[in-house]
């Protein structure tokens, strides 16, 4: 098992840290997922591709925020933006539309073309929300169906079957709805239905089955990030939700971007009823894009053209005639500049972020071949995951038959050696992450396989 002594030698004073944090926040944490055993690292300064924590330990940093920062720690253009932005238009939150959103939207629909029409969240886990309540609305009907293993945000509507124990999760083809909390409202778990990931027959059935009660189907067309639907999979799904008048969401918050610039969609060539876009597009700052079919998204909105430009008519749209969508924050100026810069610093710098990837997704393979570990840099575009099996990885039961506690493991010991991702994540790269940087992380990795192990 892992020996700790280094690990503990080296963070001192981030021990230190969590001793005084735990007095105020419950485990020392704002979100569960920033906790690890022993405790997590706290990190001080980000720059570029680098972290560096409490104790001036310096990382290379893969974790980026869960993904979210494809332009890396504070890049240089990025700052200059909202510094420009800011005194020449101040902070600019009127709390009325302002031109910088239809600009954005424009943007954003050349990669995107599905998404016809758009409205800004604040995080991902809002623009879920949206979509599916869109979904409610558009059809009436109550019930979403979603995979196991897959994540969309953590309210009460789809906080299920994310990380089941496979033991309690049901049978593979049908699996059983296991909330992945404890207080969610009960009333949830008999509107979400569970479905079988890369298993076209079993989603098939179910979705059959349920057909006249079914909203939506929400997807991540990549799990996780890291294990793709297959071709066939992802177009078979398209076909069947819409031949039963289901609509298809895709959550494209982690693929957004990074699966090269216009996401999975782009790379299956599927589109989907509705698009949630996050994390990437926000540089390092919160923000959800929903965007979708115009007929569906203009139940979002007010109905008829009337209504909004013929004030004088008097017309009063009642709230049942419309579906809510409000947020003080909603399309931050400040936040859709940094947006409007990701994209320009994406259309330069981003091709090469992916063939970045490839050679270190390449470099670990080979090193793990010639170790005699299995092993597959699972993943497309610019994150994957390292997973420890060679047999096929198709869903989340597959991942948990590989090998997990090596992998974790693997994950301690290169903290030591200044690789971060919390244990047991998945790999971002950014524009940041140089040559420089992928040799440094095939070295860390080589002390660990041949001398650490
Ligand atoms: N959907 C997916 C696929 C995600 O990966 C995440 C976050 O990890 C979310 C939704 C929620 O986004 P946010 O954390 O911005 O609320």
């Amino acid at each position: 098992s892992f020996d700790f002594y280094e690990f503990l030698h080296r963070t001192e004073k981030s021990r230190e840290w969590l001793k005084k944090a735990v007095e105020v926040m419950p485990g020392g944490v704002t979100a569960n997922i920033k906790s690890f055993a022993p405790y997590p690292i706290i990190m001080k300064h980000g720059h570029g591709a680098y972290l560096e924590d409490v104790d001036g330990n310096e990382y290379i940093d893969y974790l980026l925020a869960y993904g979210a920062l494809m332009i890396g720690h504070n890049h240089p253009k990025m700052k200059e933006r909202i510094v420009k932005q800011l005194e020449e238009d101040g902070t600019n939150l009127f709390g009325t539309p302002h031109e910088r959103e239809y600009r954005l939207a424009k943007r954003i629909q050349s990669y995107y073309p599905s998404m016809e029409m758009v409205r800004y969240t604040n995080s991902g886990t809002e623009g879920t929300l949206l979509a599916i309540r869109l979904a409610n609305a558009y059809t009436g009907k109550q019930k979403i169906a979603k995979f196991e293993g897959h994540y969309h945000g953590g309210y009460d509507k789809v906080l299920f079957s994310i990380n089941p124990d496979p033991k309690k999760a049901g049978p593979i083809h049908t699996p059983t709805p296991i909330p992945e909390s404890k207080g969610i409202d009960p009333y949830y778990e008999k509107n979400i239905l569970i479905l079988p990931f890369n298993d076209l027959k079993g989603t098939e059935a179910i979705l059959n089955e349920h057909k006249d009660e079914i909203a939506a189907v929400i997807i991540e067309p990549i799990q996780g990030g890291f294990i793709p639907a297959t071709p066939a999979f992802i177009q078979g799904l398209r076909k069947i939700t819409e031949q039963l008048g289901i609509i298809l969401i895709f959550d494209e918050v982690k693929t957004g971007f990074r699966i090269g610039i216009g996401g999975a969609q782009s790379m299956y060539g599927v589109k989907p009823d509705l698009t949630v876009l996050g994390k990437v597009i926000g540089g390092g700052f919160p923000i959800g894009i929903v965007g979708g079919k115009k007929e569906i998204m203009m139940e979002s909105g007010p109905k008829h053209s009337s209504d909004v430009f013929d004030v004088s008519q008097g017309k009063k749209t009642t709230a049942t005639e419309v579906l809510f969508h409000s947020g003080t924050y909603n399309g931050h100026p400040t936040i859709l500049a940094v947006a409007d810069t990701v994209l320009d610093i994406l259309e330069e710098e981003g091709k090469e972020v992916l063939k970045r990837t490839e050679r270190l997704k390449k470099g670990l393979e080979d090193l793990f071949r010639k170790r005699g570990i299995p092993m597959q840099a699972l993943g497309k575009g610019t994150i994957f995951s390292v997973v420890l099996t060679e047999k096929d990885v198709k869903n989340y039961r597959d991942l948990q038959n590989s090998n997990l506690s090596l992998r974790k493991k693997i994950d301690y010991l290169l903290l030591n050696e200044g690789i971060y991702t919390k244990p047991m994540n998945r790999y971002s790269l950014s524009v940041a992450h140089g040559d420089r940087e992928i040799e440094r992380t095939l070295d860390a990795y080589q002390n660990v396989l041949y001398k650490k192990l």
